[in-house]
């Protein structure tokens, strides 16, 4: 059975390529009826942020993509909150070293950081080890003597010399490494937590997972994963990997990052996140008034097409028709204007009643009074689509529920004659006395009477416009209108005529 995971360390919030990891796994394990994991990567104390995980899961959750075993959820593999799973990585650890393939190192911080500052190109690896305070280097004896006196140490990976480590990426085809290009990096921490390369492997060996889906900044850290899925092994049993391909900034220079967002205008992050620490709000897509569906939509389009034309996919539709065959190696730029694009376009698509409780909301928010729901669904067919981003919906909603406030002084003025005032006046008349208040009778009878009266429509229906919404946008005034009512349409023409 597929199983794939989401693997987030808790730092901070989610960038656009996090939840892209997220869909794509999502998508690769609905598709084969298989199990999506969330596992929580926090074996790094120093860089745990307190509510990013909360931040996770409701990403998730507004997301739409629900795991089917996590932290919450729970499942067969509990814990998956890996700093609860403390107790289970010493074991490999130590199967390493007994191997031959680990070894313990007791060099302080400040040893470390002095070799930094003296060696050029220090690495902890096979140039630099053996004169170093470790198994490799001390006697066995020494090296007892350090353990039991409780000698704060590491454990590291023994990387061996000269060798080519290899495996077929699931987009990138075959990727090699030479051994010696790596150093050796700490598997176990002082504080007696694994580090997230051990950590890694024993929980996707553990809890069995078949595909591994993450970025292509992890690609680096492969070879070490690689060697060890051979020395404890689990080579049979190691997942296939995919690294997705990175998210570049609009102009393709470069990976989008958390902080190009505030620089070029727009979000980076799922969702608004607070950084308590720092007082620094990061806007996100979420209240910025993206529907999910268009978030989910575009970010499947970061790197991946169907090979036709389409771009709109529901979710559903991305289970159907996702194939890693068809994620790119290259680096996606990414488009805001696209990613309004796809906003405004799920939008349109909508049903009003999908958006019934967003909407309100927003015109709440902002003082409407929005005491009829049937009349607000009628409201937002109308006017679906000419929104882009949710908030948009106050402008374009509000005047149906309230007089304008101001009328755009730029669009009467200079077109209101007298003929035009007497046009209204009498308008007044004719309206109060129509029986079939629909767009088609509107029209036809405003339009019967400006020839009576020898005006051309075209000179009447901005100034109509503006009585009734104040403004130069909406949809076709007629429509308008027969949405407002009789009443309230005539209302609107008293008040500008006052
Ligand atoms: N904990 C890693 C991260 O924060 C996960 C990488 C992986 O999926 O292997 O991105």
């Amino acid at each position: 059975k597929v199983r794939v995971r989401f693997a987030p360390s808790p730092t901070g919030g989610l960038h656009l390529g996090g939840v892209r990891t997220v869909l794509f796994n999502y998508l690769f394990a609905k598709q084969h009826e298989g199990d999506f994991i969330l596992r929580i990567e926090d074996t790094d104390q120093n860089r745990y942020v307190e509510g990013a995980e909360d931040y996770i899961l409701d990403c998730l959750k507004w997301c739409g993509l629900t795991p089917d075993e996590s932290p919450v959820a729970g499942g067969p593999y509990a814990p998956y909150r890996q700093s609860e799973r403390k107790a289970i990585y010493r074991e490999y650890a130590e199967k390493l070293v007994r191997q031959g393939h680990a070894y313990y190192a007791f060099d302080t911080p400040e040893e470390l950081d002095k070799n930094r500052k003296e060696i050029p190109n220090f690495q902890y690896g096979q140039v630099y080890r053996d004169g170093l305070r470790n198994s490799l280097s001390l006697t066995e004896h020494e090296v007892d003597e350090l353990l039991d006196a409780h000698t704060p140490h590491v454990i590291r990976i023994k990387m061996p010399a000269d060798e080519r480590v290899s495996f077929t990426d699931m987009i990138r085809g075959n990727v090699s490494f030479e051994t010696n290009q790596v150093d050796d990096k700490v598997l176990l921490k002082a504080d007696g937590m694994p580090t997230y390369h051990l950590a890694v492997v024993v929980d996707d060996y553990l809890m069995k997972i078949t595909h591994a889906f993450r970025g292509e900044e992890w690609l680096p850290s492969a070879p070490v994963h690689l060697l060890l899925w051979e020395y404890l092994g689990w080579k049979a049993d190691m997942p296939e990997w995919a690294h997705l391909p990175l998210i570049l900034k609009p102009d393709g220079h470069g990976k989008l990052s958390k902080r190009d967002g505030a620089r070029l205008g727009f979000p980076v992050y799922a969702m608004n996140w607070f950084d308590a620490k720092t007082g620094e709000l990061t806007p996100g897509f979420r209240e910025l008034g993206f529907l999910p569906e268009a978030f989910l939509n575009l970010l499947a389009t970061l790197g991946w097409n169907d090979g036709t034309d389409q771009e709109l996919f529901s979710l559903d539709e991305l289970i159907e028709k996702f194939s890693i065959d068809r994620v790119s190696k290259a680096g996606a730029k990414f488009d805001f204007e696209k990613a309004k694009w796809f906003n405004a376009e799920w939008i349109k698509k909508s049903e009003a009643l999908s958006l019934k409780s967003e909407v309100k909301k927003i015109l709440e928010d902002k003082g409407v009074v929005v005491s009829d729901e049937a009349y607000l669904l009628k409201v937002i067919d109308k006017i679906k689509d000419r929104v882009v981003l949710l908030p948009d919906f106050y402008q374009q909603a509000a005047y149906f529920f309230e007089q304008p406030k101001e009328y755009d002084a730029n669009s009467v003025k200079p077109k209101w004659t007298d003929a035009k005032t007497q046009f209204f006046i009498s308008l007044i008349t004719l309206f109060g006395a129509t029986e079939a208040w629909d767009e088609a009778s509107l029209e036809a009878a405003f339009k019967a009477h400006a020839e009576e009266k020898a005006i051309k429509v075209g000179e009447l229906m901005l100034p109509f416009r503006i009585m009734l919404v104040g403004g130069k946008f909406g949809p076709h005034v007629f429509d308008i209108a027969a949405l407002l009512g009789k009443v309230e349409t005539i209302r609107r023409i008293e008040k500008a005529l006052e």
